[in-house]
């Protein structure tokens, strides 16, 4: 494509609102225009990389037996409320509007109970699984932050597929070759090295699901990684164990103080001279079953739910209101403890309490704190003690015993096991070999095209502009010609022709600027090579040739030109 056929053209600035590096460099080089936050627009430029990451993924979807398919954007309340999720509380970034008859519509923020609904009135017998589907998809989100600029859009791209199969066997077995897809996927748009098949919570019937996190200084997630293996946990799960404290304290007397109005951490310590890790944090909850808790974890940590629901086997749980609090201990809020709990209560205690000599806890009594108290001395020592908090820096991996190294990352993509719950709540079924019913074993897989794009612009660029890699580059070659000379015209003209001939992408900039604005335009678009034809070039009959990665460029011959264009 010629320069001066297309409408875009850089920019000196990015709009000052816009703070996000990836968004900055897209909409200077023209990749994208802003709309309004969260919400971008794709220039021709744009498309074509969005377009060639499409087609990577596409490729690897359909190598495991993806078809492709487009669901509609606009979506019927009924379809969310089988699985309980048509409701604000349960999925905050709805988007939704009615139409003239009153009837409530959603914009398609997921997909997996439309494609259920579709797929229902195809599937009827094991024969026809499994079944496996994909889409492109422009997803609405009401975000509440869109300040990742392309990387959390309220309007993205995003690559969702379906698994449906017969059983857990099958359904596995996909699951792993999704896996390598992914991998394949990452790797050829030139992230492999920097993403991480992450540990994330989820999935029913499985503890975990699993996230691709690229590691990327403006990603919103943080990677727990042991080092030695490169295995990597999100911040929800990562089993933690607190560096030893190695107390050799005698003990002390207990005292319970009578100091009302000392209520969290911070005050405590500050009231009774204490660090963080001499207090403890006792948080009342109620499982699913009706079991009370009190979940305790060191005064430096927070109960991490996820792993408290696993001790307790719970699918929920829910902090106690203050009134329960009131009735269960007769206490206010903000003074529970481990002295005086009652029996009705079980104490599930995080293993970094161990260890703890003379620390504090609350006394249930409104306005009162225990200080200087001791296991089995003061409060029966737990025959067990759990990890149910959350990670921090410095913290263990328990196998393993190596301390996490911690990582920003973004996550571009997610995959996810079902098992049958969502086919249950949506009688998605099919008929076995007997004639009897059973139910569908379902994942989703996810992959943030858009967002993926931004992680690209944000890792592949330097302080002059964008360094795509030639998998997703808009073009492979930027071609400029220096000047208007009659034969650095032609010279230009006929390598353009070439090239293109032997399907080489160029954008030629056949315009007549400056050489220092063509420079600079380079180096922003950041195609991977760059061609100049001057005055000079042509009366040598060589060309001028610079990978972006580069600094200094080469003069080499046509042939040698090709040469280093073929992949
Ligand atoms: P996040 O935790 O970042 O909000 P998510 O858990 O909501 O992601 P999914 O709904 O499972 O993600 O979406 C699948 C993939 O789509 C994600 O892995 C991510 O790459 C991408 N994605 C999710 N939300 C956005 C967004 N607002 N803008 C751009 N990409 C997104
Ligand atoms: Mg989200």
């Amino acid at each position: 494509m010629k320069s001066s056929e297309l409408f875009t053209r850089t920019f000196k600035q990015a709009p000052a609102e816009e703070v996000s590096k990836n968004a900055q460099l897209l909409i200077r080089a023209g990749y994208v225009y802003k709309v309004m936050a969260g919400v971008y627009a794709y220039t021709p430029l744009g498309l074509r990389v969005i377009e060639n990451i499409k087609q990577i993924v596409r490729e690897e979807m359909n190598a495991i037996g993806g078809q492709e398919l487009i669901m509609s954007s606009l979506q019927r309340r009924e379809t969310w409320e089988a699985t309980g999720r048509w409701d604000d509380e349960v999925v905050d970034i709805w988007f939704k509007s009615k139409l003239k008859d009153g009837t409530d519509v959603g914009f398609g923020w997921s997909h997996e109970e439309a494609i259920i609904e579709m797929l229902k009135t195809f599937l009827s017998s094991y024969k026809e699984l499994p079944i496996n589907v994909y889409q492109f998809q422009t997803k609405l989100r009401n975000e509440l932050r869109a300040k990742s600029g392309i990387m959390r859009g309220r309007e993205f791209i995003m690559k969702d597929m379906y698994s449906c199969s017969v059983n857990a066997e099958q359904h596995e077995a996909f699951y792993q070759s999704s896996i390598e897809a992914y991998k394949k996927v990452f790797e050829r748009v030139g992230l492999g090295e920097n993403t991480y098949v992450t540990f994330a919570s989820g999935g029913a019937f499985t503890q975990y699901s699993h996230e691709f996190q690229t590691i990327c200084d403006a990603g919103e997630d943080k990677i727990y990684m042991v080092p030695s293996t490169g295995e990597a946990f999100n911040e929800e799960v990562a089993p933690a164990k607190a560096p030893a404290l190695d107390s050799q304290e005698d003990q002390k007397p207990l005292e319970v103080i009578d100091e009302p109005g000392v209520i969290g951490v911070a005050a405590i310590c500050k009231q009774f001279d204490l660090r963080p890790n001499q207090t403890t944090k006792t948080m009342l909850y109620k499982a699913d079953d009706g079991t009370v808790v009190a979940a305790v974890v060191r005064g430096d940590y927070d109960v991490n739910e996820d792993k408290l629901k696993a001790v307790l086997g719970a699918s929920r749980v829910r902090l106690l209101d203050e009134d329960t609090i009131g009735q269960l201990t007769g206490a206010e809020l903000g003074y529970a403890g481990i002295l005086n709990l009652p029996d009705t209560v079980r104490l599930v205690v995080d293993e970094a309490c161990e260890g703890l000599v003379n620390f504090e806890t609350g006394a249930n009594h409104t306005g009162q704190h225990a200080v200087q108290v001791n296991w089995e001395r003061d409060v029966p020592r737990p025959e067990t003690f759990y990890d149910i908090k959350t990670v921090k820096e410095g913290d263990r991996h328990p196998d393993s015993g190596e301390v996490y190294t911690i990582h920003k990352t973004a996550e571009v993509g997610n995959i996810f096991n079902f098992g049958i719950q969502k086919s249950k709540d949506t009688n998605f079924v099919f008929t076995d070999e007997n004639g009897g019913q059973q139910y569908v074993h379902l994942g989703s897989y996810g992959i943030g095209v858009t967002r993926l794009m931004g992680v690209m612009a944000e890792n592949f660029s330097d302080e002059k502009g964008l360094v795509w890699p030639d998998a997703v580059a808009p073009f492979r070659v930027y071609l400029a010609r220096l000047g208007d000379d009659e034969a650095v015209v032609r010279s230009a003209d006929t390598l353009y022709e070439e090239l293109m001939h032997e399907g080489i992408e160029v954008l030629y900039d056949d315009t007549d600027r400056r050489p220092g604005e063509k420079f600079a335009d380079a180096d922003l678009l950041g195609m991977p090579h760059r061609i100049i034809v001057s005055p000079k070039t042509v009366a040598a009959d060589q060309y001028e040739y610079k990978k972006r990665t580069e600094q200094s460029s080469t003069t080499v011959s046509k042939d040698d030109l090709k040469m280093l264009l073929t992949r």
